[in-house]
């Protein structure tokens, strides 16, 4: 049996719109949108205040809808730089009650607190003093959810702390099935869309109906993906936290919002090109080189989920943008369907260590190595938009936007 553990995820609430508001006061209160461009018919919605909310006006809207909704709504342009200054102060707090703090999202983190009972008390009172903390020093409101593993913290964060006015929320191994189970099948952590649409054509519409199957079935019909879907329906997360965790990296991703929707291949193809050199970057800094690529496109229509989400092995592991990126490209181009792009993502898997790797006649892996080193170095210094490749300065670009330039004159 292995020990208990104590796992918070904090999740600060319409993080991006929080932060404006907290640099902003006087918006405080009011409904506040965070959105790309207001001004063109097809700006999107980054996130929205509880205010905003309030008139049903959500993240992935266009502008005109929300000023539909809310003739009063007031757009504020994303600030890239102040979310991520934010997204540290917030670890730095966390780092006053543990040292294994490991931020999953922009405005989502991890904290183990496992053994750290004797020092700071109940770990719901840690909860109730970090979201105080949070709240006095940054202005931003968070939500925690506490389990015995990260998966049963992410499901009483998401599904119960958002909704609750303490905004906290703890699930543990005994009382994860009264809880959990009830919901229906597309709450459970891991089901996408798609993976919902699978479900109900095998009658799971409660998580419930999923756990009380034999885990043979999912596993058969989806593979691991279904065990592990199984897995969580169960409360059940053999994944680990913190420094020296055996690889709690399984690869490194990053994705994005389009600001309005991209329907020119061209345009996409400059923001999966930004996207790669972005991923490269992390693996590099953690000394990583990825096998194998991952590519996702969703398309602008919730009602009718369009887009494609589709992997393939590297020629050899690299850690470098023109390495990669065209296997991105080719995923790409064989698998969108021309439909409107309103997010994009690329993700390095399988990654093992940079500096064991299979000699090659055809790749001059020092000189291509040599060279990101040298960028990442540049790029470390005088910051992201130090050096960029020239696809960045073109309409589809997105590199400025998300350093939070846009215009080259913002902050
Ligand atoms: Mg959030």
């Amino acid at each position: 049996m292995k020990r208990q553990k104590t796992i918070l995820l904090a999740d600060a609430e319409s993080f991006y719109a929080s932060v404006e508001m907290a640099q902003n006061p006087s918006l405080r209160g009011k409904p506040v949108a965070v959105c790309g461009d207001p001004a063109l018919r097809h700006g999107i919605v980054l996130a929205a205040s509880r205010e905003a909310k309030a008139y049903g006006i959500k993240a992935g809207q266009p502008a005109w809808e929300c000023r539909r909704l809310c003739p009063g709504i007031i757009f504020v342009r994303p600030h890239m730089n102040s979310y991520l200054e934010y997204s540290l102060e917030m670890t730095r707090i966390f780092e006053q009650f543990t040292d294994r703090v490991v931020p999953y999202s922009i405005d989502e983190q991890f904290l183990d607190l496992s053994g750290c009972e004797r020092l700071w008390g109940e770990p719901r009172e840690v909860a109730r003093r970090i979201i105080r903390q949070v709240w006095d020093k940054l202005g931003i409101r968070c939500r925690i959810g506490l389990g015995e593993n990260p998966l049963q913290a992410k499901m009483a964060c998401d599904r119960f702390a958002k909704k609750r006015a303490d905004a906290f929320f703890e699930l543990n191994s005994a009382s994860y099935a009264a809880h959990v189970w009830p919901l229906p099948i597309g709450d459970l952590f891991g089901v996408g869309t798609r993976m919902e649409r699978h479900l109900h054509r095998i009658a799971v519409r409660t998580i419930g109906q999923l756990a009380r199957l034999p885990r043979e079935i999912p596993t058969r019909l989806w593979g691991v993906n279904g065990l592990l879907l199984w897995l969580n329906a169960h409360g059940i997360d053999y994944s680990t936290l913190g420094p020296g965790a055996p690889a709690p990296q399984k690869g490194v991703g990053h994705c994005a919002t389009l600001p309005r929707d991209y329907a020119d291949p061209q345009e996409i193809e400059t923001v999966l090109l930004e996207l790669t050199e972005a991923v490269c970057f992390r693996a590099r800094a953690l000394g990583k080189m990825g096998t194998t690529v991952h590519v996702y496109c969703r398309g602008a229509d919730f009602d009718h989920p369009s887009g494609f989400s589709r992997q393939k092995k590297l020629p050899e592991p690299a850690s470098s943008a023109p390495e990669i990126y065209p296997t991105a490209r080719q995923l790409f181009r064989r698998y969108w369907d021309g439909r409107p792009v309103r997010a994009a993502g690329i993700s390095l898997s399988g990654l093992i260590d940079r500096r064991c790797y299979q000699l090659s006649l055809f790749n001059r892996r020092e000189i291509t190595d040599a060279l990101s080193d040298a960028m990442d170095g540049i790029r470390e210094r005088f910051g992201p938009t130090a050096l960029f490749r020239a696809a960045s300065l073109t309409a589809g670009g997105q590199l400025f936007t998300r350093a939070g330039l846009i215009g080259g004159h913002e902050r």
